[in-house]
């Protein structure tokens, strides 16, 4: 293994290309720091899954340009809580929110641009600042800005090892190269596109898991550091994963792979079964957990199933559904046994009792008697024609991440911090999101941990 010419070390490197690893670039560099940032992809998909992202969430105590109202640091906190069950360390969550507040003020200094929330968005209007030309924006916005502050950038730049101990950093391995630093911020994400570590935990249905973002967040910066001797949080058999159309790509569909059909529906699996109360609550508060569940089911594969009726009520998927003028037609469509979904749908349609559907509340419209009963939005499947959305578990980022301090320093397992070693972004988020997700909530991580941690990093490479 060849290692570079010491007299082009830098002082610190940044591996990853996404939000949390620009952050710690563009802070560090500004600290005075020689900086070269290493990403995986090539420079056409640079970004990691920064690129899909839409929005975030910040603390501000008056309504803004971009928001309509007040989210201040209790809300904050409640609403982290409440998804997060209070698994999170409540002094980084705290610290956190508070360093949220100056983001997009720093952010904009940076060329980023922002846009008021838009319509149908409502209940993020006051809590979650929205990215003008999304993610791909904001990183070309970083990446230009880090450039311009002298920051290296190296792409097709995989670090596959790490060499460190409770002495300091040594060096990261990117092919035959080892390339020495001062120190190191880690922030090349969680390792959701990593199917074989996946199935670690899932068995082979992993295999039908589609990466709803990048395909280079393969985790090995990560295993890297837990084989080092870091210590780790969050549960490793743990994933975020969203029911998204069967349809899309394996890996990088981003947000357009998203289906809302279900709660005007039924969903049945492969054997034209029911298997879960579409109606149990409002979609964005459940369409998190329909990709646990689906994972769950033979094969990895369901159907949201409606009728002409329920059509308008949803926002159109990607792709169209497949269709028929009748259940057993649309049961043939999708390779369902067509006695077992016309029993399903009968089932269900007598079982549907008097009410009037409303969308915009928990309606009450419900079936009675059904072992799986429909608690919200429930009407008979009876107009023709028929539609059938086909979908699969969309894993969108792992928990199991490297534990830090507040200085964003790697701790090790007995306890100690490895000097030199800095953790941020999805790599670290699993301190705050023990579990669940909060929308916008991986960006304000990204962008407060990668600030301290280009920080921190600079500081001690120069002291
Ligand atoms: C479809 C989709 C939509 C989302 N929407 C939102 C949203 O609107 N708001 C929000 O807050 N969050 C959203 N998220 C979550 C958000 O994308 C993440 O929380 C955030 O991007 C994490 O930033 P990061 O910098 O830690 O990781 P990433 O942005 O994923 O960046 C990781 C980087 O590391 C690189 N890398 C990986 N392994 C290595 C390696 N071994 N060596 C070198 N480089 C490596 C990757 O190429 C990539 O550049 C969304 C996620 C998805 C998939």
């Amino acid at each position: 293994m060849r290692s570079s010419p010491s007299n082009n070390q830098c002082d610190v490197l940044v591996v990853g290309g996404g939000n949390a690893a620009l952050c710690a670039a563009v802070s560090a560099a500004e600290a005075g720091a020689a900086v070269t940032l290493l990403e995986a992809s090539p420079r056409e998909f640079r970004g990691g899954n920064s690129r899909h992202v839409r929005n975030i969430r910040y603390m501000h105590n008056a309504a803004t340009d971009i928001m309509t109202g007040p989210y201040a640091e209790d809300e904050f906190l409640d609403d982290l809580m409440r998804v997060t069950g209070g698994k999170t360390d409540e002094a980084l969550a705290r610290q956190c929110i508070r360093l949220s507040e100056d983001a997009i003020d720093w952010m904009r200094a940076r060329g980023v641009r922002f846009q008021p929330a838009l319509g149908g968005t409502l209940q993020l209007s006051h809590s979650n600042a929205f990215f003008l030309g999304g993610g791909k924006a904001l990183v070309n916005a970083l990446f230009a800005c880090a450039e311009k502050l002298g920051v290296a950038v190296r792409y097709e730049a995989e670090v596959t090892g790490l060499a460190f101990d409770e002495n300091g950093f040594r060096h990261v391995v990117v092919g035959d190269e080892q390339i020495p630093a001062k120190s190191v911020v880690a922030a090349s994400g969680g390792f959701e596109a990593n199917i074989p570590w996946l199935t670690e935990a899932w068995g082979p249905a992993a295999e039908n898991f589609i990466v709803r973002g990048s395909p280079f967040n393969t985790g090995h910066s990560l295993r890297a550091l837990m084989e080092g001797g870091a210590e780790m949080i969050g549960d490793p058999t743990q994933c975020h994963a969203v029911a998204i159309d069967a349809r899309v790509p394996k890996f990088d569909a981003g947000i357009v792979s998203r289906s809302d059909s279900v709660p005007f529906g039924v969903m049945v699996n492969r054997d034209g079964v029911r298997f879960y109360d579409e109606g149990e609550d409002f979609w964005p508060k459940r369409y998190a957990i329909w990709g646990r569940l689906i994972a769950k089911q033979p094969g990895q594969i369901a159907y949201s199933i409606i009728d002409a009726k329920a059509v308008p009520l949803f926002m159109p998927s990607i792709y169209p559904p497949h269709t028929s003028d009748t259940i057993s037609g649309l049961a043939g469509e999708i390779g369902v046994d067509p006695a077992a979904l016309e029993k399903t749908l009968g089932d269900y349609n007598a079982a549907v009792g008097p009410g009037t559907l409303d969308t915009e509340i928990l309606d009450g419209c419900r079936t009675v008697g059904l072992a799986i009963d429909k608690t919200n939005w429930a009407r008979p499947i009876d107009t023709p024609p028929y539609c059938a959305y086909p979908l699969a578990p969309g894993i969108t980022f792992t928990y199991l991440s490297a534990r830090i301090d507040a200085a964003a320093r790697v701790q090790m397992s007995g306890g100690t911090i490895a000097p030199g070693v800095y953790a941020a972004g999805e790599l670290m988020s699993g301190n705050i999101l023990g579990q669940g997700y909060l929308a916008g909530f991986g960006m304000t991580i990204g962008t407060v941990f990668g600030r301290i941690a280009g920080r921190e990093a600079a500081g001690y490479a120069l002291k």
